[in-house]
This record gives C-alpha cells, sequence and structure tokens, in this order.
C-alpha cells in the first residue's frame, strides 16, 4: 500500500501516517524529519534546508526529489509506505510519478487531511517537538505524561521556530500557493480521498481505516 498524505502544515498528516506505519508495517518517510535530522547532524544538505526552513518557505524540489526516490526504492518498502510532507508542489508530484512508472509502480491513495486555517494557527502553537528523536505532542490534544518530557526517549521538547505564528502564517500561504493544487493533481489521478481533521486524532484515524481496510 503506497499512501500520501496531504493537507495544511499541523493537519495531522504526520501523527495520522506514524499510525498508519504502525498499523499497516509500512515505513513513515517524512522529508521534514529526513531535513531535520540532518540539520542536527550537521550535513550540507542540512545547512542548505534550514535557511528555507527557517523562513517558512520550501526546500527547492532538486534537493528533495532524489532523495525521496532513493528512500522508496529500499528494501523495506517492498510492501509499501507512506510519503509525510512529500509530494508538495505538482514538480514533485511529476518527478515521483514518472520514477514510479519507470519501476511499473503507483500510488494508491492521497489522504487529505482537511483542517480550515482558523484552527491551524491555535495547533501549531501547542505542538511540541522532542530535540533528541523529533516525536511530536501537543500541550492539550496529545500532551506527555510528564510536562516536557518525551515519552519515547526522555528528550527535552520544544516549540519548533517554524511553529512560531508569523511563520505558520507564511507557511500557510505556501501551502496554499504550492501544495494545495495537488488536491486536484491526486483527484484527476483518481486516488484522492478526503478526511476530516478537525475531530479527535483516533476520530481521525478510524476514517483512514475505513477507506484503507482493516
Ligand atoms: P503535520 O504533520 O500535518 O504538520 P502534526 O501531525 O504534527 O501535523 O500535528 C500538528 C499538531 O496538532 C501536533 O501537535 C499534533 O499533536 C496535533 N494534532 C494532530 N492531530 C490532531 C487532532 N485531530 N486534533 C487535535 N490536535 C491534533
Ligand atoms: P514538515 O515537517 O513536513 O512540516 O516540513 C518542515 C519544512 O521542511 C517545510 O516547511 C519545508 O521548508 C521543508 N520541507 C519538508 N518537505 C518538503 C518538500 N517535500 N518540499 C520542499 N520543502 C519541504
Amino acid at each position: 500500500m503506497k499512501i500520501i498524505m496531504l493537507g495544511a502544515p499541523g493537519a495531522g498528516k504526520g501523527t495520522q501516517a506514524k499510525k498508519i506505519a504502525e498499523k499497516y508495517g509500512i515505513p513513515h518517510i517524512s522529508t521534514g524529519d529526513i531535513f531535520r535530522a540532518n540539520i542536527k547532524n550537521g550535513t550540507e544538505l542540512g545547512k542548505k534546508a534550514k535557511t528555507y526552513m527557517d523562513e517558512g518557505l520550501l526546500v527547492p524540489d532538486e534537493l528533495v526529489v532524489d532523495l525521496v526516490v532513493d528512500r522508496v526504492q529500499q528494501e523495506d518498502c517492498k510492501n509499501g509506505y507512506v510519503l509525510d510532507g512529500f509530494p508538495r508542489t505538482i514538480p514533485q508530484a511529476d518527478a515521483l510519478d514518472k520514477a514510479l512508472a519507470k519501476l511499473g509502480e503507483k500510488m494508491d491513495y492521497a489522504i487529505n487531511v482537511e483542517v480550515p486555517d482558523a484552527n491551524i494557527v491555535n495547533r501549531m502553537s501547542g505542538r511540541r517537538a522532542c530535540v533528541g528523536c523529533g516525536a511530536t505532542y501537543h500541550i492539550v490534544h496529545a500532551p506527555t505524561k510528564e510536562e516536557n518530557i518525551c515519552d519515547t526517549c526522555g528528550g527535552e521538547l520544544i516549540l519548533r521556530d517554524d511553529d512560531k505564528p508569523e511563520t505558520v502564517l507564511k507557511r500557510l500561504r505556501v501551502y496554499h500557493e504550492q501544495t494545495q493544487p495537488l488536491i486536484q493533481y491526486y483527484t484527476d489521478k483518481n486516488i484522492l480521498v478526503e478526511v476530516d481533521g478537525t475531530v479527535d486524532l483516533e476520530d481521525v484515524f478510524k476514517a483512514i481505516v475505513r477507506i484503507l481496510g482493516e
């Protein structure tokens, strides 16, 4: 099963992608996580990506396409995968499509997690990310057991720089301009499905499971 998660920043793509990966036993591939790991490790890719990420802008297509095309051809992807945060532009989607066509493959579902802009800024200001392992929480909707301490690795939790309200507004503008057109793109390919992302995160997941099957 090959799945793309679509939706605004903060819609809950990562939250649902992790649950899908666990239930269906497929890898969760988050380009945002890959860039953050590269920043943490001080790689050249990380240095380049950071300048765009800090501004709330998209990293150029050429820095992200090959990385994903290589990743989906690894052994653990042979039964499928869930892409989170990729594609984010029409050229990225076209490049993925072409690369998969060469392998005789195609995506099965593009799941659009719908959340109105009005809810997003609030949601992002409550998101906390672990500096150690990158796990994400929400101070109200998905709290840790102990305040400010990651349940998974015991690391410290922070508000990501790009989750500060002024950057979130910019990311939303970028989303509407560059990423939202993918909804029509995948509708035209007959693989778009939509779920209401404003309900409790367990209910969002139930709606996804109804679509993907038990
Ligand atoms: P994305 O990957 O789309 O940027 P996340 O999955 O990181 O978004 O979710 C953004 C924030 O909202 C996180 O703090 C997450 O815990 C919280 N969240 C996710 N889904 C829901 C939901 N259905 N209701 C309330 N909060 C949610
Ligand atoms: P995310 O964790 O998915 O919200 O991504 C955080 C940031 O990483 C984005 O705001 C972009 O700057 C960058 N990024 C992640 N995925 C992509 C992508 N597919 N194309 C371009 N930039 C990306």
